[in-house]
């Protein structure tokens, strides 16, 4: 992977924001890869679609690719609330790949990917109403909290300016793989457990560890009455999955 932009592209283009448009999806096209897959390369998509940026064109799953040039923070601005999350409860949201790069070298300082069966309601916010004097007044965009997801759901790909191995990329997206099968309420809740398990900083964690998420995870799920039985039954499914290990004595384990 080549961080660097080719400048050539924008030739005959005057505003910053479309200059980088064009770079980026130049850059895109030549340097992007399936991390679901051993494809090299990503198809761009020139349909004018709002939500498909690229495509595998071996294992056929879609991604799109954000950019700004600013550092990536706790939150991502992405487009449109509503349709965004109708294609997480329909299993459709494409893989995000999102990019900070650098607006004086033009080259991807920083790139992650965030795996399409990490997103659900909890890590999508809607932005407050366009204003009534605006061209789209009413309109409600979304931010994507990346705070809220897992580490294990922001996967490093190039990292201050430095490209990760492909091999571990795509380790790391395998290894959570298994959540593309479950509904997206249950992706959720397995997300939001795993977060709490990696907030607590500590291989070794005990249950009421965990259960000290309770009211934080009350909070993301209003309608479910039954927090701690959640927590119990998630952390089931991540040890089923190899993810963590039972010790014994109410003693967990994570790697
Ligand atoms: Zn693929």
């Amino acid at each position: 992977m080549d961080i660097h932009f080719d400048l050539k592209k924008s030739e005959g283009y005057k505003s910053l924001s479309q200059i980088a448009r064009v770079l980026t999806e130049d850059w895109g096209r030549k340097n992007l890869y399936c991390v679901s897959c051993k494809r090299e390369r990503l198809e761009p998509l020139r349909d004018n679609s709002q939500v498909y940026d690229y495509a595998c064109g071996n294992c056929e799953e879609k991604y799109q690719l954000k950019s700004q040039r600013k550092p990536l923070g706790d939150k991502f601005v992405d487009s449109a609330y509503a349709p965004m999350i109708e294609s997480i409860r329909t299993n459709k949201a494409p893989n995000l790949l999102l990019l900070h790069y650098d607006p004086v070298d033009y080259c991807a300082a920083n790139l992650v990917v965030v795996p399409r069966f990490f997103l659900s309601t909890s890590c999508i916010e809607a932005r407050n109403p366009l204003s009534l004097t605006a061209r789209r007044a009413g309109w409600v965009g979304c931010n994507i909290v990346l705070k809220q997801l897992p580490p294990d759901g922001r996967i490093p790909i190039v990292h201050d300016r430095l490209a990760v191995k492909a091999s571990e990329v795509r380790a790391k997206y395998g290894r959570f793989r298994f959540m593309m099968g479950e509904k997206s309420e249950l992706r959720g809740w397995t997300a939001d457990v795993l977060k709490a398990v990696r907030a607590l900083g500590k291989k070794e964690f005990r249950l009421d560890d965990v259960y000290g998420f309770e009211g934080e995870l009350e909070r993301l799920h209003p309608l479910n009455a039954h927090i701690k039985p959640k927590i119990r039954q998630q952390l089931q499914l991540l040890r089923d999955r190899g993810v963590i290990k039972f010790k014994g004595n109410g003693l967990y384990k994570i790697s």
